[in-house]
């Protein structure tokens, strides 16, 4: 991650100011604030602002006229029950805003997430840094063979400098003498390693939902990288909120109806195989990784 000296002494200027308020702040946060956290070779997240915190859940989901908070056992209690049954509205009450550096690629993927405020940074009036993103060699890899969305095994040394010689290439000027055209026009030949950057702002519920998919093993490992440096952000910002998340959202498993009738019949010490117990080949598999065991098991 690369930022000029204008760049830094902005961000030092901003970490200097401070203000007297009444609003809740998170100290935990407050001492990441406007910092940014290098994700990739070139990109980075920030937090530009926040508003609310863990009690502040709490508060909405009380209804209450003051600060809302109980024993600190009570409301992180509270904040898991909310979590565990689905009763979302209380985290939409907080709010974070992030300034992202990320390759067009992933932000195509990224801009899905239609819950979330952006304003993009603009390649028609001003010059995008010269920054493409270019893999680590361990993570170059190959098509899975099995997985249609997912890479596979990790090129060859000679194999892996080839592919970078050839996306080094990309984005040189041919002839800089050249009068050239518009940026408005130019920008159609970018490649989408490009890094754009975007201002990014959401509510704590749609921000948990985004994590959920992005940080999951399923997701792109480009994206993903974003997902667990944001991670971090949540769980200086609302601790408590954190982990109710981690035990019952990033680190909890869904089983359908049928799953769950297999697995009654395999704690009542039945012998079940995959042909017969009403799951795909695909299901059981999914469920045997799920319980730990041998996904070809049968
Ligand atoms: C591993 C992975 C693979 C993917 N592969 C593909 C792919 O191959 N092709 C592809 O096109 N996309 C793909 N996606 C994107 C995916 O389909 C979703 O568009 C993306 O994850 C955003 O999810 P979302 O709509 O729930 O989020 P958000 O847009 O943040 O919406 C949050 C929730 O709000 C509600 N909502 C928001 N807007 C609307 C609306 N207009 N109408 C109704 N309800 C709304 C929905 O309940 C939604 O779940 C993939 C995503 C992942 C994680």
């Amino acid at each position: 991650m690369h930022l000029t000296d204008e760049q830094r002494n902005e961000i030092d200027a901003a970490r200097e100011r401070s203000a007297p308020t009444r609003r809740a702040t998170v100290p935990a946060l407050e001492a990441l604030l406007y910092q940014p956290i290098a994700v990739l070779d070139h990109g980075f997240i920030r937090v530009i602002d926040y508003m609310g915190d863990d009690a502040a859940v709490v508060q909405a989901a009380r209804v209450s006229y003051g600060n809302g908070t109980r024993r600190v056992s009570e409301d992180a209690a509270l904040i898991r029950y909310l979590m565990r049954h689905r009763h979302t509205t209380p985290f939409e009450m907080c709010e974070i805003k992030y300034h992202v550096k990320l390759p067009i690629f992933v932000a195509r993927q990224w801009i899905r997430h239609r819950t979330a405020n952006v304003n993009e940074y603009s390649a028609r009036y001003s010059i995008l840094d010269r920054e493409f993103y270019l893999p680590a060699p361990g993570n170059l890899a190959a098509q899975s063979p099995s997985n249609r969305q997912g890479r596979g095994a990790v090129l060859e040394a000679a194999e892996a400098a080839a592919v970078l010689d050839l996306l080094r290439a990309d984005g040189a000027p041919l002839e800089p003498g050249r009068q050239g055209l518009a940026r408005e026009l130019a920008r159609m030949n970018l490649t989408l390693n490009t890094y754009t950057q975007w201002y990014w702002k959401i509510d704590l519920h749609n921000l948990l939902h985004f994590l959920s998919l992005r940080a999951d093993a399923h997701a792109q490992y480009e994206i993903r990288v974003y997902a667990e440096a944001m991670l971090q952000t949540v769980q200086a910002w609302v601790p408590m909120t954190f982990e109710a998340f981690r035990d019952y959202r990033l680190g909890a498993v869904t089983f359908s109806a049928p799953m769950l009738a297999v697995l009654q019949r395999l704690l009542a010490g039945e012998a079940v195989v995959q042909p017969g117990s009403g799951l795909s080949r695909r299901e059981w598999a999914e469920m045997m990784v799920a319980l730990g065991r041998d996904p070809r098991s049968e």
